[in-house]
């Protein structure tokens, strides 16, 4: 009889989740907005986060995104414990290694396309002639180089999720971390984002990505199912 062919794990862990825990607390009410949460996304992985609203899918990507803190539980980004940073060195670590694109893109209005994208390499101290390559590296790889000069404004929705990602990924983060990334556009520029990110994902990059529409949930490599602040599916596709 043949041995079963071992299944062989080439990705690496880049976050690992061990009971983690997130409770709100208001005047009246506890909200378990994530209980127990245990969660392993390994390098290369493209990770759909579904469920209904109120499940928690938010919260989880803030807390993997450093931007919230947790009640219980550990997490390692990268086999390093980041929640038990101070506030100053949990800012450094999420802007190093973590790249966040939003449903309502968040650039910043007063800002060119070029300094928005070049906003998170600023804050890392990074030199000029450096942030220089890497933003105009970054616009290329969107599609926007010849917009650098644009502002926020003078661009469709389409348009500015794309300088989101280029703002995300210019500083090649360790994860790239999308809430509803298409949520705000009609369904053209939502593929055209959809195959940006799919393009990112071939290169290597590693997507954790909230989504309510299921054919992009099946477009990701894996899709993790919430309910009330708990995983009830795991479905590893390839
Ligand atoms: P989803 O993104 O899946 O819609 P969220 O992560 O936004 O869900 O919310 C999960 C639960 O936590 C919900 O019950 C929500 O009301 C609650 N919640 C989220 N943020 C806060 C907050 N800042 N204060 C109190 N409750 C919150
Ligand atoms: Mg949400």
């Amino acid at each position: 009889m043949l041995a079963e062919a071992p299944k062989v794990d080439t990705g690496k862990s880049l976050i690992q989740l061990e009971g983690l825990t997130k409770v709100f607390e208001t005047e009246e009410v506890e909200t378990h907005a994530l209980s127990n949460i245990h969660l392993n996304i390994r390098q290369n992985e493209w990770v759909a986060i579904v469920g209904p609203s109120g499940s928690g899918k938010s919260t989880l990507l803030a807390v993997l995104g450093l931007l919230d803190t947790t009640t219980r539980g550990t997490y390692l980004l990268d086999g390093k414990s980041v929640l038990d940073l101070s506030a100053s060195d949990r800012a450094l670590v999420r802007n190093r290694h973590i790249g966040f694109i939003f449903q309502s893109f968040n650039l910043i209005g007063d800002l060119t396309v070029f300094e928005n994208v070049e906003l998170p390499l600023t804050y890392r101290g990074m030199p000029a002639a450096e942030r220089k390559q890497r933003v105009e590296r970054a616009l290329e790889r969107v599609g926007m180089a010849h917009r650098a000069r644009h502002m926020p404004g003078q661009l469709s929705g389409g348009q500015q999720q794309r300088i989101a990602v280029a703002r995300a990924v210019a500083g090649d983060p360790l994860i790239l971390l999308a809430d509803e990334p298409t949520g705000n556009l009609d369904s053209k520029n939502g593929e055209a984002v959809m195959q940006l990110l799919s393009d990112l994902h071939k290169g290597g990059a590693t997507i954790c990505m909230v989504t309510h529409d299921p054919a992009h949930a099946r477009t990701a490599t894996r899709t993790v199912s919430l309910f009330d602040g708990r995983i009830v599916q795991d479905e590893q596709r390839r």
